[in-house]
């Protein structure tokens, strides 16, 4: 890239020893590990923190017992040891953000004893690859058992075999991520794009040029830079190099939430096998449910937009699973796109890509971190530092302690502390009837930070704005002043997930957020809530 003297000059010019580009689940962790290690990071975004597929997923952290499946079918070792990878990391997670991460049951029904036997032996083989990292052994479930985790389920069904998973707030745990990091230290912008990469004499990557909102440009100059982009990875390796040629493919994934329950138990459902040969997940989500997902193909600039078609797709396999559910209704919708890595044999679909992650280093220093999954983000970050290293020349400090923020340095302290937090709750919330709901859901939010967050704000400002997800103006206030929330959108889809569980109600409390927004300074940028 090459800019005028002119305005280079006027540029604000910062310098770091690591840049990060992209601030979802890969650039957060990224800048979080990078900065356990001593160094001096900034990590950028052209939107809000989490606002591209990190907010939009499944919400499940998993080793993905579709790929198993695929493992054995295709006797595919490197397949077996990434849903290894992955249930590691899935016991990770659940132990270091218990707070916004559970175990989550979910019922695999079966229609005869066949199958049912293959289901528990493949799902008995599951836990076993988990190893100590099990989070619960798996069960046969008996007729009854599975008409009473899910009552209005088709009839015609043995029964089936439940199994765990993790189940979290993949928008929130990104967000803790990225400040976690600035805490330690990092540069933390978002709505900062970057538009450019500049080159030393000898073709090495040295800086990049960001732009915010108002037009502002800056300088970063770093010793390592990490493209962290996700779906936009590629347009940012042509920025480093023109010649690069496209490594990600894009594939949609529709998410529906309904506002009927159809899992009281708490157990969730896996339809085993959709008519294109995928799974889906019909979810406890918020006290509704949520419905996911799908695979299509598609562009950068249609990825976060949900069809008409994908949505009819999705209602049709809850009227096939739950036929007495005459009218479903869709409280919220989303999408989000995988980043897939190109496969090698062309024929191979999208939904039976490998979701495995490659750091790739361009020759002009470049890293870029493609393709994985939420539940593995670690690792990729892990395997993104070991490309800093070589681009740095130098082997970096070993990490030190940096608990997430809500969470304990043990983090075996973290849930018993939060035990004893819920009593102090209860003495500074109103007295209503949601003030357990309301509770569990500061908790689950902010983990051990939920009473100071209270504490520090006026009585006033505590009382419940929604019987769906109780939040209250405290929050607002925090999001906007110490969580990088910047539109309302950020509070009500990413901060908390209200949005997301129930968009008209959420459109409801726009203007108390914007009012807030207001008082900041912070203009007026949305007419409606984005999804
Ligand atoms: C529908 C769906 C369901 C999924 N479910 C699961 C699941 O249940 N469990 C699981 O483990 N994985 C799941 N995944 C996969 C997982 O969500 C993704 O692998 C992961 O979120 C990718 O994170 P990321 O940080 O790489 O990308 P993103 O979250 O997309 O982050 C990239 C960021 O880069 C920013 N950016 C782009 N260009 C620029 C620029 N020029 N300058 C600055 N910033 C820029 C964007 O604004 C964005 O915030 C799912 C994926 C999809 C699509």
């Amino acid at each position: 890239m090459k800019l005028s003297k002119e305005a280079s000059n006027g540029m604000n010019k910062n310098n770091v020893d690591l840049l990060v580009i992209g601030a979802g689940a890969t650039g957060a962790c990224v800048a979080y590990e990078a900065s356990r290690r001593g160094l001096k990071v900034a990590l950028l975004d052209a939107g809000d923190i989490g606002s591209g597929t990190s907010s939009r997923s499944t919400k499940l952290l998993h080793g993905g017992v579709r790929y198993l499946e695929l493992a054995f079918k295709t006797l595919d070792i490197a397949q077996l040891r990434l849903v290894r990878e992955a249930l590691l990391e899935r016991a990770h997670w659940l132990d270091r953000a218990p707070f916004l991460a559970h175990r989550l049951e979910l019922a695999l029904p079966t229609e005869n004893c066949l199958s049912k036997g293959y289901y528990r032996i493949g799902l008995g083989t599951y836990d076993a690859l988990s190893g100590k990292k099990n989070i619960g052994n798996s069960r046969l479930l008996s007729k009854q058992q599975l008409n009473k985790a899910l009552p209005l389920l088709k009839d015609g069904l043995n029964g089936g075999v439940a199994y765990s998973d993790g189940q979290f707030d993949d928008s929130r745990l990104n967000l803790l991520l990225a400040l976690t990091a600035e805490k330690a230290g990092a540069i933390l912008r978002t709505r900062c794009r970057v538009l450019g990469l500049e080159h030393r004499n000898d073709g090495r990557i040295c800086s990049a040029i960001s732009q915010d909102l108002l037009g502002q440009e800056e300088r970063w100059e770093a010793k390592a830079i990490v493209n962290a982009t996700g779906v936009h990875v590629d347009n940012i390796r042509k920025l480093a190099d023109p010649n690069a040629s496209p490594r990600i493919l894009i594939s949609r994934g529709v998410h529906l939430v309904l506002k009927e329950n159809l899992c009281p138990d708490g157990i969730g459902l896996i339809v085993p096998s959709t008519d294109d040969g995928r799974v889906l997940f019909i979810l406890p989500f918020f006290g509704r449910t949520q419905v996911g997902t799908t695979d299509t193909p598609c562009s950068i600039n249609t990825a976060k937009k949900p069809s008409t078609i994908e949505k009819e797709y999705l209602l049709s396999y809850i009227k096939r699973w739950f036929p007495s559910l005459e009218s479903p209704s869709i409280s919220s919708s989303w999408a989000g796109g995988r980043p897939l890595l190109k496969p090698s044999e062309k024929e191979v679909s999208s939904s039976r890509v490998v979701r495995e992650h490659e750091i790739e280093t361009l020759p002009c220093g470049l890293i870029s971190a493609m393709g994985g999954k939420w539940t593995t983000c670690r690792q990729i970050a892990l395997d993104a530092l070991k490309a800093v290293e070589m681009v740095l020349d130098k082997q970096l400090p070993s990490p030190r302690q940096l608990p997430i923020i809500g969470s304990h340095e043990d983090p075996k302290r973290t849930s018993t502390l939060m035990l004893k937090q819920q009593k102090e709750l209860k003495k500074y919330l109103p007295q209503s009837a949601l003030q357990t709901k309301q509770i569990a859901h500061l908790q689950s939010n902010y983990g051990l930070e939920a009473l100071s967050i209270i504490t520090k704000s006026p009585i006033d400002t505590h009382i419940p704005l929604s019987q769906t997800i109780p939040l209250c103006q405290a929050e607002i206030q925090h999001a906007i002043k110490n969580e990088h929330a910047l539109s309302p959108t950020d509070v009500l889809a990413r901060r908390c997930r209200l949005a997301m569980v129930d968009l008209a109600e959420a459109e409801r409390l726009m203007p108390i957020v914007q009012n807030y927004l207001s008082m900041q300074g912070i203009a007026k940028t949305e007419i409606g809530l984005e999804q």
